[in-house]
């Protein structure tokens, strides 16, 4: 897939990719790599009655070439996802980041370290079962606030998270591992569906906020007006305290447009020239230098995320945490939650794993994310027939631009800049610069023309068009495992390409000569070509979409049968089992969905605390 052009390796002859590709693997669940051996058979055997591995160089490079240039959807699709694979056992070289001069420096701006996060206490499970009023299944954005608002409330609170601890101290340097150790699945929790949609989602202490880009939003007032009057979501206004106090916790701030970088300094400029509003995003990590590694976990943890704020805040309040801990049935007396059986981590490894019991005087609380969450209620057979359906995830799309300026967007944050003017056509832009291991793979062309892409990258400057999506998929159980689906309406594809073409013209207005928007079909947009664009239909299947944001897939709803949850966050049908992660949003939220995350989990953490106060605990 990378022959080598000058300055640049030749993947195989100067770097190894395929064994450390083949290593990653090994994080993958059986389920999604027989997936993927499926896809990669099919590529391997795309130039019969020769395979792809057999064809010499020149061969390779002229049947990469055809399948560029093909009209046929599938042939690109099988395109995109060796590219995939090729670019993240490539790009993560250090030969290739050197060459393109992609660097990752965490810092804070005055040089000095961010305080150390405070412990998180003994993570390793004890032999045998344990004991205490509350037990929360996760730790991501809904399961530390919950766990820090219940152990400050004075209740016995222990954590089960099913990935492992790391932090600053411990973060894998290489960023293949990285994504191994971090991710559920190597971040490879793909939405099937036409297009298929990849929604990553991580597996460590802290959740999904290890990984994230830091940006904070709160849930705009129409929605939380939508929520309220539609859906029984009765304290919908009332979330302003939360969202308050959560931002000074996580010392939300704005970006200083001087330093945000210029990846998004040029949707500023873009955006201010064609008049549409926005403005630089609001993050938890204070003044860092903002180097666009977030994905990887942030060396010096400068990012707030809940691994150094609100589970150290739990575990000094007396929350016990256990790390590498998967739950895998809710315990059940009659209706009533009375606990949690466990597995303790290596289950992928296909070995059988000792099981154990925690038990819950109080409650238990399920916040798994919203592929997690659903997937426990369905092998616990609670909560009825809505759950795992109304999954929503933000259907977004990387349009990248090729600016005559140096952009170098690796020295800039991830996630900078925000344009909300087309929120009626339910289109949040947000200038986003993914690092090369995953951007890598859109550049345009394959073989050495994808390799000349990449050498170029300095100069590519990027958008991300998010959709609130009315389009919905389903998470749902295959042989035990978790499957979700995603079935994106030709009227949600119609509103992508709508800001598609606004992002390109962002892009022109701040002096890109050439806009990528991702469309095999469409290739490159030049100045001049958008009309022609925004004249022509596209099929859901033409579009490729990625989605970092899944919820409602155990929503609430003012009539039970249709969600999943009551307005407290309790399951319907049962005692003393609640919910109190993303899958609680009735509808999709439009924003970044972290701040809405926790002021929910503190305001369903509150109504438990409220119900079991902690002297009847004694
Ligand atoms: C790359 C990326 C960038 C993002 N950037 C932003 C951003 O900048 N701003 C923003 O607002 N949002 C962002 N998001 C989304 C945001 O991080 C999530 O919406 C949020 O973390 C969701 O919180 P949660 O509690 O629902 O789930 P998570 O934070 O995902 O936490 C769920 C946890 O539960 C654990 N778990 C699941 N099942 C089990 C089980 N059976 N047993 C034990 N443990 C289990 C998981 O391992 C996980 O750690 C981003 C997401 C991604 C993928
Ligand atoms: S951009 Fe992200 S990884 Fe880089 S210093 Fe800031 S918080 Fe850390």
């Amino acid at each position: 897939m990378a022959p080598g052009v000058a300055g640049l390796p030749a993947a195989e002859r100067d770097v190894e990719v395929a064994g450390p590709v083949a290593e990653f693997l090994r994080s993958v669940s059986p389920r999604v790599l027989a997936q993927l051996r499926l896809g990669l058979r099919a590529f391997e055997w795309l130039p019969f009655p020769r395979s792809f591995s057999r064809l010499d160089a020149a061969g390779r490079e002229r049947f990469l070439q055809k399948l560029a240039r093909s009209r046929l959807a599938f042939k690109h699709d099988l395109l995109l996802m060796a590219k995939v694979f090729s670019t993240l056992g490539y790009a993560v070289t250090p030969q290739v980041r050197g060459a393109i001069g992609f660097e990752i420096s965490c810092g804070l701006a005055d040089g000095s370290l961010p305080e150390p996060a405070g412990p998180l206490g003994e993570t390793t499970p004890p032999e045998g079962g344990e004991e205490c009023d509350v037990v929360i299944v996760g730790s991501g954005a809904g399961g530390a606030v919950a766990a820090a608002e219940l152990a400050e409330a004075g209740l016995d609170v222990i954590v089960l998270e099913a990935g492992d601890h790391y932090n600053r101290d411990n973060y894998p340097s290489d960023h293949l591992d990285a994504i191994a150790e971090l991710y559920r699945d190597g971040g490879l929790t793909i939405a099937e569906g036409k297009p298929p949609i990849p929604v990553p989602v991580a597996r460590v202490v802290g959740g999904t906020t290890v990984i994230n880009s830091g940006t904070c939003f709160r849930a705009p007032e129409p929605v939380l007006e939508e929520w309220r009057s539609r859906y029984g979501v009765s304290w919908a206004h009332d979330l302003d305290a939360h969202f308050a106090e959560a931002e000074e916790f996580l010392h939300v701030t704005q970006l200083d447009p001087e330093r945000m970088g210029r990846n998004g300094q040029l949707a500023m400029e873009g955006a201010a020239a064609i008049g549409a509003s926005g403005g630089p995003i609001h993050r938890n990590a204070g003044s860092c230098v903002q180097c666009s590694s977030c994905p990887f976990g942030c060396r010096i943890d400068a990012k707030r995320g809940m691994h150094v704020s609100y589970l150290p805040r739990a575990v000094a309040a007396g929350a016990r945490l256990r790390a590498g801990v998967e739950v895998d049935r809710i315990l059940l007396e009659g209706s009533r939650a009375i606990g949690v059986e466990v597995a303790f981590s290596g289950r992928i490894e296909g070995k059988r794993q000792p099981r154990a019991r925690v038990r819950a005087r109080r409650a238990v609380i399920v916040a798994g994310g919203a592929l997690g969450t659903p997937e426990l209620l369905l092998r616990s057979g609670v909560g009825g027939g809505q759950v795992g359906r109304n999954l929503h995830i933000h259907p977004a799309c990387w349009v990248g631009a090729r600016y005559p300026e140096e952009v170098r967007g690796w020295e800039g944050v991830m996630q900078s800049f925000y344009v909300d003017q087309w929120e009626e056509q339910r289109i949040l832009l947000e200038a986003t610069f993914t690092p090369l291991a995953f951007g890598g793979a859109w550049l345009l062309g394959a073989g050495r023309a994808h390799q000349e892409a990449m050498l170029d990258f300095g100069h590519i400057g990027s958008i991300g068009v998010h959709l609130s999506d009315e389009s919905a998929g389903r998470v749902g159980l295959g042989n035990g495992s978790l499957r979700a689906s995603y079935g994106l309406t030709r009227e949600d594809a119609g509103r992508l390409a709508f800001g598609i073409a606004r992002a390109a013209e962002i892009h022109f207005a701040a002096g890109a000569t050439e806009v990528y928007p991702n469309i095999p079909r469409v290739g490159v947009l030049k100045p001049g070509g958008l009309a022609e664009f925004e004249a022509a239909t596209f099929k859901p299947s033409e579009l490729r979409l990625e989605a970092f944001h899944p919820m409602g897939t155990a929503r609430i709803a003012a009539d039970p049968p249709e969600g999943v949850c009551a307005a407290d966050g309790s399951v319907n049908g049962t005692e003393a089992l609640y919910v109190a992660d993303a899958s609680l949003f009735p509808t999709s939220v439009g924003v970044n969905p972290m701040m809405t995350v926790v002021a929910f989990s503190k305001r369903v953490s509150r109504g438990i605390a409220a119900q079991a106060p902690a002297a009847a605990s004694v």
